[in-house]
């Protein structure tokens, strides 16, 4: 029996008659068929509980006669109650499902970014002028020797591999299948032009996007999909994907409706089939398990490239960390809780994990008392949203940084947080080629490039004012940072000081 739907809309879309012309540009522009033209009339009409207030309609206008804002109507709330709670219960009543829900964690937990304030060069060290002198941002990834040996001038140490990236942002797991074809080529050709890296996600790497492997990270996720030796070797790193920020301790899902042509292909999957990727690796129960891996990766790829490990950020995240790089790992990602996905159970998203900020911390603390530092770059993931985040970050431990988001809203996402559905009006998360075609390669790729290059400038000037003239220095340099509105106990974690002090 269908039963009655009790669900207030979540948007208003209101439109103003005397600006409206009729283009029905807003009714070709919505995925969801909010717009609709009535001929009898002359009039265009939304279905307002259509809308998922993504604001293409709003944007796409020529005339500026739409405005979407969140509905006036809501359930009668309290303390406990709040209307999300009350939306998701009056759903899963008539659905009897998962709330599925895309992009990150949007609960109101603390944003410790906000909490950290950074240092500035006054009297005694005097700041640098990054316009006037030269300011390094270039980074190396993967294991440093312990010591190097130099004889008749020349180095005769074996060095582990090292990926050299111009500034330390690069561009997070981002599938194919999760994200279409031209979103995945914006991202690699951005990475081409920055110096910097893109990673494949666990889609496989499409046969177009060889091209950039230079600037490729490719993932060797539960499902194994597409991985075969011509993948491991066109890569600059190789990823083993353990877990993710946005739904750590569960596997991922693509629905076979989005397994479709090229995408299958790529994946190696029958057209049609889900692609499921088990929520454990199931040759990894162990450390040991976990080597196995590592070393059989390294010799896929002949000794040539880093092999890095990524996780969710969970508790005991540091312990954890140790083990993988006693297992050989050369990178250690580290995925917070606020890293965004296509699709996660809400409720999972919003209740596991740990702030990235709290993970990272722990982890290079731990690292530094057991003497391996050197034995592993951290890339730090979840929720990166601008050059301040980044640059704190470094001074907390990363070598460098994911941003997964950040590189979606470049490219026109305004977080409606339905990806999970593929319909995205925005050409980034969908299958749909009507919609996909609307992200345009070239625009994408110099908007990702802009904000890089923005957020790369600020991190210059931000190091000059700390006095500091090179990123590597900033590492792990907590004393440029100081904790402002922390308790004693989360000032301790993070190893920085109050403010004052
Ligand atoms: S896009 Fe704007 S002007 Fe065109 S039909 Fe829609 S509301 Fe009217
Ligand atoms: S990628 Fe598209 S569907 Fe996903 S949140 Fe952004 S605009 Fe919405």
């Amino acid at each position: 029996m269908a039963l009655a739907c009790f669900k207030l809309p979540e948007f208003l879309v209101e439109r103003d008659y005397d600006k409206c012309i009729n283009c029905r540009v807003c009714e070709r522009q919505c995925g969801w068929e909010v717009h609709s033209y009535d001929e009898e009339v002359d009039k265009m009409f939304a279905d307002t509980e259509k809308c998922v207030g993504c604001q293409r309609c709003a944007v796409m206008c020529p005339t500026g006669a739409l405005v979407i804002s969140p509905h006036p109507g809501r359930y009668r709330e309290h303390g406990n109650w709040t209307q999300e709670h009350l939306r998701d219960a009056i759903r899963q009543s008539e659905t009897g499902g998962v709330v599925l829900a895309g992009s990150g964690n949007d609960k109101d937990y603390p944003v410790y970014w906000d909490k950290l304030l950074l240092n500035a060069s006054q009297v005694t060290n005097p700041s640098i002028d990054p316009l006037r002198e030269p300011m390094e941002l270039r980074t190396y990834l993967g294991a440093k020797p312990e010591s190097i040996e130099v004889r008749d001038g020349k180095l005769v140490s074996q060095l582990p591999p090292q990926v050299q990236v111009e500034t330390p942002i690069l561009f997070s797991a981002l599938s194919y299948g999760a994200i279409s074809f031209q979103a995945q080529e914006a991202l690699a050709r951005a990475a081409a032009e920055l110096g910097i890296l893109y990673n494949t996600g666990e889609g496989g790497l499409h046969h177009d996007l060889y091209r950039y492997r230079g600037n490729t990270i490719v993932q060797v996720a539960s499902g194994r999909f597409g991985v075969d030796p011509d993948y491991l070797n066109a890569a600059r790193i190789v990823e083993i994907k353990i877990g993710q920020g946005a739904k750590p301790g569960i596997g991922g899902h693509l629905p076979g409706e989005k397994v479709v042509g090229e995408v299958s292909v790529t994946r190696m999957i029958p057209a049609g089939t889900d692609a499921i990727s088990p929520a454990p690796q199931h040759d990894i129960y162990s450390i040991e398990d976990l080597s196995m891996l590592i070393y059989a990766l390294k010799e896929a790829t002949n000794y040539q490239k880093p092999v890095s490990v990524k996780i969710a950020a969970v508790h005991n995240v540091a312990a954890i960390a140790t083990g993988m790089v006693r297992a050989g790992a050369d990178i250690i990602a580290l995925d917070g809780f606020r890293g965004g996905t296509g699709a996660a159970p809400k409720i999972i998203r919003d209740n596991v994990g740990i702030p990235i900020e709290f993970a990272l911390a722990a982890v290079d603390t731990r690292l530094r008392q057991e003497g391996i530092r050197n034995r592993a770059s951290i890339i730090a993931g979840g929720g990166f949203r601008n050059s301040a985040d980044v640059i704190k970050a470094i001074a907390l431990g990363a070598d460098a940084v994911y941003i997964g988001t950040a590189a979606l809203v470049a490219m026109g996402c305004t977080l409606c947080q339905k990806c999970y559905t593929g319909i995205c009006n925005w050409g980034i998360t969908t299958q749909n080629p009507y919609l996909a075609k609307r992200l345009n390669p070239e625009i994408a790729t110099e908007r990702l490039v802009n904000l890089v290059t923005g957020w790369s400038h600020e991190i210059k000037e931000m190091l000059g004012g700390l006095g500091v003239n090179s990123i590597e220095s900033l590492r792990g340099n907590r004393l440029h940072l100081r904790g402002i509105g922390l308790t004693h106990g989360e000032l301790e974690t993070l190893g920085v000081r109050m403010v004052g002090q």
